[in-house]
């Protein structure tokens, strides 16, 4: 069983790009699973094959503990652990080689919280894979391209699983911003220069660089399906070495 977790900021599209990519996978034939581990989605562009929302919901949890909109959410993210187990017994007789895990919309409470960490663990078989969603739009500014890449690498550390960075919503992007992102990533000294930041933020993030910190991105487009063939390509390469897994 191969798991594919999906992190990223609030609104970067991981719950589109799920969908995409398992709807994708589904018309070239390949078998795939497709967890929700967000208790707070009201809605979900993709039908689910397990459910986080069956066992835990943040609306539930509001109701019966008279919670805070933003207090339901941390306590049900945070009980979702509990169902671990639960759900990992359902993959397994699910019985899907491939899945892809969506996660709760903001990240911070998935990737800095002990939950998140834990269930990543928990959930993760022989081989898994951590798909960094960064939002397009954010990305192509400069100030957007370096706090992207540290907080991917925050996700690395967090997670300590394989990681890759899509850049979804590529849809929204001109040729000239793909470049520019492009560049950035295979010669960090060329946004450097153009940074404006204090001389030591500076000479921190050129380390980060220098020892590899920004990491080359995919494009995707969730929503025209953009990349998905290159994004799935990637996952192959990390489970088989480039062979399909099934
Ligand atoms: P999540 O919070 O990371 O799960 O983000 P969602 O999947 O809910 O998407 C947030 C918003 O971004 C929605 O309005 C989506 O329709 C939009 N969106 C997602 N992917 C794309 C894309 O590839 N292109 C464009 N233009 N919009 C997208
Ligand atoms: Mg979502």
């Amino acid at each position: 069983m191969y798991t594919v977790f999906f992190i990223g900021t609030a609104g970067s599209g991981k719950s589109t790009l799920v969908a995409a990519l398992s709807t994708w996978m589904e018309e070239q034939g390949f078998d795939v699973g497709v967890v929700n581990l967000d208790p707070a989605a009201e809605y979900l562009p993709y039908v689910p094959d397990i459910d986080i929302r069956d066992r835990v919901s943040a609306r539930k949890v509001m109701k019966q503990y008279k919670l805070g909109p933003n207090a339901s959410i941390i306590a049900a993210v945070d009980m979702v652990v509990t169902e671990a187990e639960r759900i990992k017994e359902e993959m397994e007789v699910v019985g899907a080689p491939i899945y892809l895990i969506d996660t709760p919309g903001q990240m911070e409470l998935f990737a800095f919280r002990q939950s998140g960490a834990y269930l990543v663990q928990k959930l993760s078989d022989t081989h898994s894979l951590v798909v960094y969603v960064a939002d397009a739009v954010y990305i192509q500014t400069i100030d957007g391209f370096a706090t992207t890449m540290l907080l991917a690498l925050s996700s690395r550390i967090r997670f300590k699983k394989p990681q890759i960075l899509a850049v979804n919503k590529a849809d929204l992007l001109t040729e000239e911003a793909i470049v520019n992102i492009t560049n950035w990533s295979e010669d960090p000294e060329t946004l450097l220069e153009s940074i404006d930041l204090p001389s030591y933020e500076k000479e921190i993030l050129r380390s980060v660089a220098n020892m590899g910190g920004f990491v080359e991105p995919i494009f995707v487009s969730a929503k025209t399906g953009d990349g998905l063939d290159k994004l799935y390509y990637q996952l192959q390469i990390h489970y088989t070495g480039g062979e399909d897994a099934q």
